[in-house]
């Protein structure tokens, strides 16, 4: 990807009394559904990946159980998270597909999101890259779906003879836009990419909004230390200069985010942020399983000493339902269905 050096060079000039608080902060209520664990990449700063032998598949009597107490704790949003497509080392997950009536993992992925719209819950997947087969296959029962950029420099945290490439990941951001998928993408701050390939991953997911229209929100991840990675973690100052490069750059419709369990999101409010992603009160995060979500109310007081608020959404943004073209027959069924998940949507959608 090509990119203006005048417009790196501004985005890298901006800091935090570039922009301005938002007046609102929205998150959304869901449920972590770890479907897989096999992937065929090996990152060095992931504790999602289980070698082959080790990974695990959820079976669809234990989706049923998560989603079934998320939606009684009134979560709308069943958060199905994958490693990328896994590889032939991984026999033993697709001999269980297979018993299971599957050939895929995303078939599989499919039946879990049409059993989600049955119990009463909105779908939004992360099954890592995704030819546009594959994305046409379940976007159809998805609210949304999404994929982390993480940055569009080649760094050795990406390691392995399988290396995930910036490439294929703006290739499945295009699949997305091209098949009008809501979607959100973000970077992943601290694996050995330098300020100047922070600018230039804003400004590929830019272009890409620019393009289709379809990017909802934009998560600013810092990494953090677990068993697998020693490598540190962002300063303050780094990501507080990084949250309001994204802010600054990307159109006011694009949600900043900043995840709450692995930065305090009082650091960032004066950046710009007006997302704080999913919240469960059922799960934790299984990407980073040592970092527990903080309590919403703990969220709501900082806002609101903040001149903030605080506020539900759906995984899907609102403009998305409203506007024309964005939701499949399936979706737009769920949420006007006279029962109570439909009436709890409708509730998040009006506000109240
Ligand atoms: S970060 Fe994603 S792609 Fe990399 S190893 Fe972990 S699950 Fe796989």
């Amino acid at each position: 990807m090509e990119f203006k050096q005048r417009e790196v060079r501004e985005l890298l000039s901006v800091t935090p009394e570039d922009v301005e608080t938002n007046s609102e902060l929205t998150y959304a209520k869901n449920v972590f559904i770890p479907l897989t664990t096999a992937c065929k990449y090996t990152c060095t700063y992931c504790t999602y990946f289980d070698p082959p032998g080790k990974a695990s598949l959820l079976s669809p009597t234990e989706v049923k159980e998560v989603v079934k107490k998320g939606i009684k704790l009134g979560c709308t949003e069943a958060l199905f998270t994958f490693g990328d497509d896994p590889d032939d080392r991984y026999v033993e997950i697709y001999r269980k597909l297979n018993e299971w009536g599957h050939e895929s993992i995303h078939t599989y992925l499919e039946e879990m999101c049409e059993m989600c719209l049955e119990e009463g819950i909105l779908p939004h997947s992360n099954p890592g890259d995704q030819t546009r087969e594959q994305m046409e296959k379940v976007a159809r029962v998805n609210a949304s779906m999404g994929v982390m950029l993480e940055t569009v420099a080649e760094v050795k945290a990406h390691a392995g003879i399988r290396k995930k490439n910036p490439e294929q990941r703006l290739n499945t951001l295009r699949i997305a836009g091209e098949l009008k998928v809501p979607f959100t993408t973000g970077i992943l701050v601290g694996i050995g990419e330098t300020e100047e390939d922070r600018a230039k991953s804003l400004l590929a997911i830019r272009e890409m909004n620019e393009r289709y229209g379809h990017i909802q929100e934009v998560i600013i991840q810092p990494v953090v230390e677990n068993i697998r990675w020693r490598g540190g973690t962002p300063s303050l100052d780094s990501m507080r200069r990084v949250v309001s490069m994204a802010r600054y750059c990307l159109p006011p419709e694009v949600s900043v985010q900043v995840p709450p369990n692995l930065a305090s999101i009082r650091n960032f409010l004066d950046c710009g942020i007006d997302d704080l992603g999913g919240i469960s009160p059922v799960t934790i995060d299984h990407i980073n399983p040592d970092y527990a979500w903080p309590a919403l109310q703990e969220l709501d007081s900082i806002a609101t000493d903040m001149g903030v608020s605080l506020k539900e959404r759906l995984p899907i943004y609102d403009r998305f339902v409203k506007e024309e073209g964005w939701i499949s027959s399936e979706i737009k069924q769920a949420i006007e269905a006279r029962n109570v998940s439909g009436e709890r949507y409708r509730r998040i959608l009006a506000g109240v």
